[in-house]
């Protein structure tokens, strides 16, 4: 049988099981953006790895092992998600523990998700770990950060970087996996950075709504020059959402000014796109966008920051931008 892994994963499992074939890494680290499915990923390489019946790269997902695997209850597969838990206990015993458990098949397989949270001494411990591996494990390592894992670590590990997937492909899928048009669609995948479970998600679930409702709200916030209200809306588990909708939304004013018609992205919106358009000069907007996006740099790169106040200071930076009243970021000429 096929596997029946997402089209934007399909390369990268071929890959990794050719790898493994000829044996050349057992320690893999994933790089990539968040919901494009890399748990599936592994879950397809695990049953590739233990399925009884293997065909070249197909796996059976038929057999016993396949079925176990499938329902999170296969003996050689040890997923280390990190957390507190795993912080109070040591890796190191953890691990240890793990590598003396007899093995049920050939095999063992670690996989740690959110590997950009182990501590300088957990990295150490598994470096140790890796340099020696122990007889037929394998370790797949997942991260959305790779800056914060440890060079040396990093050094061991093979990288695969899963990014930049093609915008036409994603579109392809979502439309034969949800009811909604082209138009829409291509929407979604803007407005989701072109990750395409989390368009799915967004005209699946409640996202679309609050899009809708962030809009409706920006759209009299702005109207009555009182921007700060919207600090109440951006939700801080949701904030590469509402980046995303924020810079969507000044690109289509840009494009409305410029008379881009057929690129305008919220083509539902027309009347924000129109009130920003009119109200605002071209570099007004741009200014608005550069300055989200040093918040956005400061957000993401830094951790443990008060992120309530760096929002507030945003929001009062734009409303100001928006006011006209600061010429203190440098702007290349548009
Ligand atoms: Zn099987």
């Amino acid at each position: 049988m096929k596997n029946e892994l997402y089209p934007w994963l399909l390369k990268y499992y071929k890959k990794i099981v050719k790898m493994l074939k000829k044996r050349q890494h057992h320690s893999i680290l994933i790089n990539s953006d968040n919901n494009l499915g890399i748990n599936k990923l592994i879950l397809n390489i695990k049953k590739w790895i233990f399925c009884e019946n293997i065909k070249k790269e197909y796996f059976c997902n038929q057999c016993t092992k396949c079925n176990l695997i499938e329902k999170n209850i296969f003996f050689d597969i040890y997923d280390l998600k990190l957390s507190k838990i795993i912080k109070v206990n040591n890796l190191r015993e953890i691990i240890k523990k793990i590598l003396l458990t007899p093995k049920y098949s050939k095999k063992k397989i670690v996989y740690i998700k959110n590997s950009e949270l182990l501590t300088k001494l957990e990295s150490n411990t598994l470096l140790k770990i890796i340099e020696e591996p122990p007889k037929n494990t394998i370790f797949f390592l997942q991260t959305n950060k790779i800056k914060n894992i440890i060079s040396t670590l990093k050094s061991r590990l093979y990288i695969i970087n899963i990014f930049n997937i093609k915008k036409n492909k994603n579109i392809k899928w979502l439309l034969k996996n949800t009811n909604f048009n082209y138009k829409k669609c291509n929407q979604a995948i803007e407005i989701s950075n072109n990750v395409p479970l989390f368009a799915k998600k967004m005209l699946l679930g409640n996202l679309w709504k609050i899009r809708k409702y962030f809009y409706k709200n920006l759209f009299e916030k702005i109207k009555k020059k009182q921007i700060i209200d919207i600090l109440y809306v951006i939700k801080k588990k949701l904030i590469v959402f509402f980046l995303n909708l924020i810079y969507t939304i000044l690109l289509d004013s840009i494009k409305y000014k410029k008379k881009m018609f057929n690129f305008i992205i919220n083509i539902d919106q027309k009347k924000l796109i129109i009130l920003i358009s009119k109200k605002f000069k071209k570099k007004i907007i741009y200014k608005s966008i550069m300055s989200w996006m040093q918040f956005e740099k400061n957000v993401l790169n830094i951790n443990r920051i008060n992120y309530e106040l760096i929002l507030l200071e945003q929001i009062l930076k734009w409303e100001k931008i928006l006011k006209n009243n600061i010429n203190n970021i440098l702007l290349p000429e548009v």
